[in-house]
């Protein structure tokens, strides 16, 4: 089965195909980059307008025509996003006369780890931009087992790059700047299972106070002024407490569920640091650990595409008229339908 996924949730306008004889994922991409500031709805939404046809045609060029099913990103995301890629993606599944199969987002940031893992039931941690929560598999759906009280892990990290100045995204940049940092004190909050940004971010930033805005836009090379935190200890410091955070609960998470693995989701998920904190926690306690590469990590089709195959295997297609996107779509909503049948 070749299966063409269209994501456009929020920055990432991304087509892909997948065979399932072969496993085979081919991935075009065009992200949306913010001049100044973050994501802006309309920009993005504009910038999907342009760039989805480009990516779904590249994606059809290098299938040659030959598609089984189409699957999209019914949510959660930018509604603006969302209803351009949805329409598109509609419009290919009427024009091909083929299945259409919606996504949850979140599911398939899941499921692509287990996929390439070969893993039965793990634990998932997704620590994407606009969402941060572990997921563990019960009585046929996905549950939230904790989740952030407030913002996304990588828009919380994006708030305090757009204080300092830094263009978007932040993660990396505060990857890069934490390299030379060493540890100062910042708010850990964790409660249960779940876990708070907000707090910690306020207090990043009026740590990072008094360095000049000059020397801040800078990026990673910014230094201090005489007063204020080096900005690379208070970017050191934040991936510290951030990541142990999202460590800790991970761990609870396979303690509660007994599972013994966990897999990572999420464009955060490509910080080198927080996979090397889950690594060793993941070691200590016997369990394995799976982190897809790059490309399968931050937002893309691919693995729109991965789980639109077994979603259609199993069935599990929509009708045009029942295919209407969700931007609050939750992954404890979906019925996971596709499990019973297969081996991995
Ligand atoms: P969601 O999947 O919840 O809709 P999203 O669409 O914002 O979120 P993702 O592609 O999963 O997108 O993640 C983007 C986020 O990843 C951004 O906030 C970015 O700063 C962050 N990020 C990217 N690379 C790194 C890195 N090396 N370290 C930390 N954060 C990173």
């Amino acid at each position: 089965m070749r299966v063409l996924g269209v994501e456009g949730t929020a920055w990432c306008a991304s087509a892909a195909v997948h065979d399932t004889e072969t496993d085979e994922t081919f991935i075009e991409s065009d992200a949306y980059e913010p001049e100044s500031g973050g994501i802006h709805p309309r920009e993005a939404a504009e910038h999907m307008g342009d760039a989805v046809p480009r990516v779904i045609e590249t994606a059809l060029a290098r299938a040659d025509g030959d598609i089984d099913v189409v699957a999209f990103s019914k949510g959660p995301g930018l509604g603006p996003c969302l209803r351009v890629a949805g329409t598109a993606a509609r419009a290919l599944a009427g024009t091909l006369d083929v299945p259409l199969v919606g996504v949850n987002h979140m599911v398939a940031h899941l499921e692509i780890g287990r996929h390439e893992s070969g893993f039965d039931s793990p634990v998932c941690l997704n620590a994407s931009g606009a969402n941060a929560h572990l997921l563990g598999f019960h009585d046929g759906r996905y549950r939230v087992l904790g989740e952030t009280m407030d913002t996304g892990v990588g828009n919380a990290i994006d708030k305090f790059t757009r204080h300092l100045g830094w263009t978007h995204p932040g993660g990396p940049k505060v990857e890069e700047a934490a390299k030379d940092g060493e540890y100062v004190d910042l708010p850990y909050v964790v409660k249960g299972m779940d876990f708070s940004f907000s707090g910690l971010m306020s207090a990043a930033k009026d740590a990072v106070d008094d360095v000049s805005a000059s020397e801040a836009s800078g990026g990673p090379s910014a230094h201090r002024s005489d007063d204020g935190t080096p900005v690379e200890d208070v970017c050191f410091s934040l991936q510290e407490h951030v990541f142990a955070m999202l460590t800790e609960v991970s761990e609870r998470a396979l303690s509660l569920t007994g599972s013994d693995e966990l897999v990572l989701g999420g464009g955060v998920g490509q910080n080198a640091r927080l996979r090397e904190m889950l690594a060793a926690m993941c070691e200590q306690r016997g369990a394995e650990f799976y982190a897809p590469e790059p490309r399968f990590l931050r937002d893309n089709a691919g693995m729109i595409a991965v789980l639109g195959a077994k979603m259609a295997a199993a069935g599990d297609t929509i009708a045009i008229a029942d295919s209407a996107i969700d931007p609050d779509f939750r992954p404890d909503e979906v019925p996971v339908t596709w499990r019973a049948n297969e081996s991995v």
